[in-house]
């Protein structure tokens, strides 16, 4: 149990860091802070929410405790995202993605009807709810809940396809020590949810025709899922995840921007995804060291090489432009223990000279920020990284950005306080806002 005492010292930390670093909002550093710790529900909160959009599970669990010890069904209650507005610190709002985690300081109470987040059982900043949108009341021909096909996160912006709910890393070896994803699969499926493994390119079409019918918020989407180093379903990675977004272009095409995030892959495999319509690619890099990529990322360093990894994220830059190519970074992983950086200065350091690597290039990386998911090797038993490495963190991305002159990132909405919708890290709430337009170009 978290002492009072714990809560006092997490309140402080965050006003601490707040004077050291004023260039940083203080709305970024709640954002993070809540990240890395999570959140709790009271039970006449979760019941409130209840009633609004609630976590779809997009992918990974995303949360702090497993589902069997959520005592109050967190998980079928809680949002995916909140709002944050307002209160004693005068927020602008700011959208954070729900990590459940009962024993977190951070918890969201009701208060005079009214939810209300709380930090040392002292108010932060009143807490919104989105309404579920009109085409999550449906289902598929074949019975399955359009929040199982085809989700929304960062606030109805991105509609998030994980066609493959698993990973061919598979087992301590092979998967990456941060992910949780065969594990999350078979504790959503042991708790009941609708949860496909595989999504066919019929169901991802008929889930997307109800939205295109009825949303207009949406502006992008996702296909992702788990890494294929054999076949599946007789196709290669490539092969297998080209097919969605040929499909979805054929059918709706320039309708969203078309965002995938498959591993590092040649080039001729690349232009595949190009040529289907694909706009942004992700070939997420996890983690700057070299020591810490092949300790964390074991499938990836055997299967391809980090050399090969970073060599294939430039040459991608040369297919689609290198303002479309964006490889995720786990923020924090650099800490986790026992193989992490010690230090913050060490930790910044490397994933500052990554971070610079990339941008000289024009390629802009950018963060989730780490959950220690207990179903995940790094996950089990520890906290996630200090605060002060977050808040350094944007520091160093939104400087780096600006030194290399980068536009906007394409596919995230609008970047700055008071407008981003990215809910898994603060960068897009820390970069300087697109002036004079109501969305980022790419956008429109
Ligand atoms: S490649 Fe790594 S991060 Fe991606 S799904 Fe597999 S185990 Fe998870």
């Amino acid at each position: 149990m978290t002492s009072t005492t714990e809560y006092a010292a997490a309140l402080k930390l965050v006003e601490e860091l707040a004077r050291a670093y004023p260039d940083i909002p203080i709305e970024a550093i709640f954002k993070e802070d809540l990240l890395r710790r999570g959140m709790a529900w009271s039970a006449a909160a979760l019941e409130v929410a209840a009633r609004y959009k609630r976590k779809a599970y997009f992918i990974f669990s995303f949360d702090m405790v497993p589902i069997a010890q959520m005592e109050q069904n967190e998980n079928t209650k809680a949002p995916e995202e909140i709002r944050l507005a307002g209160g004693p610190y005068e927020f602008k709002p700011v959208v954070v993605s729900v990590r459940l985690n009962p024993r977190s300081p951070y918890r969201v109470e009701m208060q005079d009807e009214s939810l209300v987040l709380q930090l040392d059982g002292c108010p932060v900043a009143a807490v919104e709810l989105q309404r579920s949108p009109a085409y999550y009341a449906h289902t598929l021909s074949n019975g399955k809940p359009i929040t199982d096909i085809c989700p929304t996160i960062e606030w109805g912006y991105l509609l998030y396809l994980t066609v493959f709910r698993l990973c061919q890393y598979f087992g301590a070896g092979e998967e990456c020590q941060f992910c949780d994803i065969n594990e999350n699969y078979r504790q959503q499926k042991r708790a009941g949810r609708p949860y496909t493994s595989v999504k066919s390119v019929d169901e991802v079409l008929e889930a997307l025709e109800i939205i295109a019918s009825s949303d207009s918020d949406s502006r992008a989407y996702t296909v992702t899922g788990g890494s294929i180093t054999g076949k599946l379903e007789g196709k290669s990675e490539a092969e297998f995840y080209a097919q969605y977004p040929e499909a979805i272009e054929r059918r709706f095409p320039g309708r969203w921007i078309s965002k995938v995030v498959v591993q590092a892959l040649p080039r001729d495999e690349v232009r595949r995804f190009r040529d289907a319509g694909v706009r942004i690619y992700h070939p997420n890099y996890e983690v700057w060291d070299e020591r810490l990529f092949g300790i964390y990322c074991a499938g990836k360093a055997r299967h391809v090489g980090r050399p090969e990894w970073i060599s294939r994220i430039l040459g991608a830059a040369e297919v689609f432009g290198p303002a479309n190519v964006i490889p995720n970074f786990v923020a924090g992983i650099e800490m986790a223990k026992p193989a992490g950086f010690a230090t913050v200065d060490e930790a910044i350091a490397s994933t500052a000279e990554g971070l610079d690597f990339f941008m000289s290039h024009g390629v802009s990386p950018r963060f989730t920020t780490w959950c220690p998911e207990p179903l995940s090797v790094l996950g089990k038993e520890q906290e996630g990284a200090p605060l002060e490495y977050h808040v350094r963190l944007l520091q160093a991305y939104r400087d780096t950005r600006a030194k290399y002159h980068l536009p906007p990132l394409p596919g995230y909405g609008d970047p700055g306080l008071g407008r981003a919708v990215f809910s898994v890290s603060a960068f897009m709430d820390v970069l300087p806002p697109v002036i004079n337009q109501r969305s980022a170009p790419e956008d429109r």
